[in-house]
């Protein structure tokens, strides 16, 4: 059915994916799409194969999304949770993620509040040639793959609905707003819109957005010897909403993370809102009607106004939402299926 020629055992960072790649995830999200509405709503594609969820940390879409892929697809899921583990009993995560993979897991998707865990352990896996795969499902401010990759093909989808592919993002402007100092979500997009030739605006206070990041997708994290785009779309820092959102095509709004902020960054909620807050009065400095995302959990009144979560026909967080699960089944299916060429 699906060609497959996939040549990453892990998905730890979209640093590494080419366009083959992007659009490889797009085009087997688009068949994926429609699992739901079919009468059994499964593939048998992972059958026989366990996919594990390791959460070290609160997840309330990702880890459902996850689940609830793996099932569609037939795989067999287990899910840890820290409240009920025996790290209580003192045991390290290491030890936790060694009886899981001696268990015999297929792909270990993993979350973890520490940068790098998930690079670790998959170099821990492939130094001991052991065949699990590793899926990063966010580890610190580091990386949020999936979460980038349903954030394209949400995009790809509203700009093409017909045929959502890197293409569909090329020249587009989007404008990321908010925390994105503590936001593996807005790293992840950097590398993904840009590598589909979008052009990308962060805005926010220096506090949350220091300059550096204007040259983020031109450092490859270390270790990784070259970027596989040739091209990418640019990246500029605006500090001003209004300067921002004109021109916009789309607008993504990230949560403030408290729990991620070493002191008190912020002096005022309410002041953060009036300066950086999504609501339909500093839409209309974008010119034009444009679709708001954010990745959830939302801040009400802070990052997002409630009317403009409740208004649908500028709003794409429920469609971030369903189009996870296409997404993550085609992450799962490529990860059990590389190298595979099927017919
Ligand atoms: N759910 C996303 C994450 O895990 C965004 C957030 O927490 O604000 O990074």
């Amino acid at each position: 059915m699906i060609m497959s020629n996939w040549k990453h055992k892990h998905i730890l960072d979209l640093s590494k994916f080419s366009l083959d790649d992007y659009k490889t995830v797009l085009e087997l999200t688009t068949r994926f799409q429609d699992v739901p509405t079919t009468r059994s709503r499964k593939l048998p594609a992972l059958q026989g194969r366990l996919v594990t969820n390791l959460f070290f940390e609160s997840s309330t879409r990702t880890r459902s999304s996850f689940e609830l892929a793996a099932k569609r697809l037939s795989a067999d899921v287990q899910n840890f949770s820290v409240a009920t583990s025996s790290l209580n009993k003192g045991e390290t995560p290491l030890d936790t993620i060694l009886t899981y993979i001696a268990m015999g897991t297929d792909i270990l998707i993993i979350r973890h509040e520490s940068t790098n865990v998930p690079n670790e352990l998959a170099h821990y896996i492939d130094k001991h040639h052991i065949n699990t795969s590793i899926l990063n499902a966010g580890d610190g401010f580091h990386s949020h793959p999936s979460q980038g990759l349903l954030d394209l093909f949400t995009l790809a989808n509203f700009f093409s609905p017909t045929n959502p592919s890197p293409n569909s993002l090329s020249n587009k402007k989007i404008t990321i707003v908010g925390d994105i100092l503590h936001s593996r979500v807005a790293r992840s997009n950097l590398w993904a819109l840009t590598g589909c030739g979008a052009d990308v605006t962060l805005c926010g206070p220096k506090s949350l957005l220091p300059d550096e990041f204007s040259d983020f997708v031109l450092r490859p994290p270390s270790g990784q010897k070259y970027d596989p785009i040739k091209n990418r779309g640019s990246i500029v820092i605006k500090r001003s909403l209004k300067d921002a959102l004109k021109g916009s095509d789309a607008v993504m709004t990230l949560r403030l993370q408290k729990e991620r902020m070493h002191q008190n960054m912020l002096t005022d909620l309410d002041t953060y809102h009036n300066h950086y807050g999504i609501t339909h009065e500093s839409l209309k400095w974008c010119e034009k009607k444009v679709p708001v995302m954010h990745p959830g959990p939302v801040n009400r009144g802070i990052e997002i106004s409630s009317q403009i979560l409740e208004d649908d026909s500028i709003s794409l967080i429920k469609n971030q939402v369903s189009n996870g699960i296409p997404t993550r089944m085609s992450l799962l299916y490529l990860l059990a299926n590389r190298n595979i060429i099927e017919s």
